[in-house]
This record gives C-alpha cells, structure tokens and sequence, in this order.
C-alpha cells in the first residue's frame, strides 16, 4: 500500500548552481529496482507537495539518493535545492516504475528504434 514515510536528510552535493544532490536516510523505505523513482516531498500548510524523483542510489545503499535541478519558478525543486542536514521531507513508499532491466527483452543485441 502506497504510504508516506518520513526522511531526513544525511547529505547533499551541489555539484554546480543548478545540480544537486540529497542523500537521506528513510527508516523501513522497501527494497527497491535499480531505475525506479518514488515521489519526494516536503509538508507545506499541512498538505505534502511532491514530485517523482529517480532513485539513484543502489538497491543495497543504506540511504537514499535524488540527483535534481533547481527549476526556475518551481514550486517544489527550489525548496528541496535549499535543503540541509538534518531537514525532514517526505517519501512515497514504495518505489515505482518499468524503466527496468527486468524490462529488457532477452536477446543478444539491443535493438534501436526508429
Ligand atoms: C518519473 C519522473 C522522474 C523524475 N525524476 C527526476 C529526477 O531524477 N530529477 C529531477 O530533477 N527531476 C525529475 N523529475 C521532474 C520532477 O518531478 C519535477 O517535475 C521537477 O523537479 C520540477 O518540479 P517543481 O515543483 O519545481 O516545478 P513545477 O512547479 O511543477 O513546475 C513544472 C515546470 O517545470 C518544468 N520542468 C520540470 N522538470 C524540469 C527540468 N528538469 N528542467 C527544466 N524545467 C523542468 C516543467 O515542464 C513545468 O513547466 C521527474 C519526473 C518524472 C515524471
């Protein structure tokens, strides 16, 4: 069942003006597939304002790790870009997505398309 878990942040890289990354930890977050995403919050006004994030950190990692982009005018990628150490924010449990290798079709060669 889809449900909000609770995180704090542990780290973050910025790795220029408009590339960061948060690494938090999140207690009980289920295992998860290598090019899943989940979705990232912060509570504002008692509502939680969330958007999909890529994991991309390992299945085995004891953290979690997001790699994303200030947006201009964004209403949420800017307040997570001003996140630090020890902040909260809010994860969707479980991670989703098909973007997989289980997805890949067994064969020899991978096929291009178009
Ligand atoms: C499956 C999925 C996975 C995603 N994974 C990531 C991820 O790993 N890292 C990441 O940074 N974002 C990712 N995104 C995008 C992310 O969910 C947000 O849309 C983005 O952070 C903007 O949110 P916002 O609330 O700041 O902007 P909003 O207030 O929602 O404004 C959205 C506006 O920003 C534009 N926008 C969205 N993303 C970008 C971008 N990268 N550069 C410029 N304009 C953009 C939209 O087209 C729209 O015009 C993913 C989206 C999906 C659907």
């Amino acid at each position: 069942m889809a449900q909000w878990l609770d995180a704090t942040v542990v780290s973050r890289t910025d790795w220029n003006d408009h590339l960061f990354s948060l690494r938090f930890s999140c207690a009980d977050f289920p295992q998860f597939k290598a090019g899943q995403f989940t979705k990232v919050g912060v509570e504002q006004d008692d509502k939680i304002l969330s958007r999909p994030y890529s994991l991309v950190s390992g299945p085995d990692d004891k953290e979690l790790e997001i790699i994303a982009v200030p947006v201009e005018d964004g209403l949420l990628s800017p307040k997570l870009h001003k996140l630090q150490i020890d902040d909260s924010l809010k994860i969707m449990s479980p991670a989703t997505g098909f973007l997989i290798l289980d997805e890949v079709p067994k064969s020899r060669d991978l096929e291009t398309c178009g």
